[in-house]
């Protein structure tokens, strides 16, 4: 059960200094952002945003899910989303490794057969990110309502690059 304590102990110090409260759940300043998982992405402080102004979807490559497109969905009408940036990222695990490497790698990790478990791995990172930009920019309940960006997040330099 103390699994967790330290983590407990320092958001015990968190709310001592709460400063937080009374926001509504709206994007502030009218941007969402799909991203990667990937610990080296600070979504917000790269694009010089803070607390309150963005929606943010993260999962294992940046991807245009259905889940980041209901997202999305939600985010231009129910909650302020005018401008949408798709970021995958340069060095990123679900560019650079085949959906074989990955399962090999997890099985060995689990000490179990790991043969069954999809990953969603990208071959041409730029061409899948024009394509996941485009469902964006396609969808019946998004379309023109957003200004949707492609970019690509260099973890060594910090920098993004749009794509599309
Ligand atoms: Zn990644």
């Amino acid at each position: 059960m103390d699994d967790f304590d330290d983590l407990i102990a320092a958001n015990k110090d968190f709310a001592e200094h709460f400063d937080l409260g009374g926001f509504d759940g709206k994007a502030h300043a009218g941007i969402a952002l799909v991203t990667c998982m990937d610990s080296r992405i600070d979504p917000l402080r790269m694009l010089g945003l803070e607390h309150g102004d963005a929606k943010i979807f993260r999962n294992p490559g940046g991807r245009v899910t259905p889940q980041a497109l209901e997202a999305l969905v939600l985010g231009v009408h129910l909650l302020n989303v005018q401008r949408i940036l798709v970021v995958p990222h340069t060095r990123c695990a679900m560019a650079s490794a085949s959906e074989a490497d990955l399962r090999v790698k997890v099985g060995k990790s689990a000490g179990v057969d790991a043969s069954w478990q999809s990953f969603d791995v990208v071959t041409d990172q730029l061409d899948q990110l024009r394509q996941d930009v485009a469902k964006v920019r396609t969808h019946p309940l998004i379309g023109e309502r957003a200004q949707v960006g492609g970019f690509l997040y260099d973890v060594d330099t910090g920098l993004l690059t749009q794509h599309a």
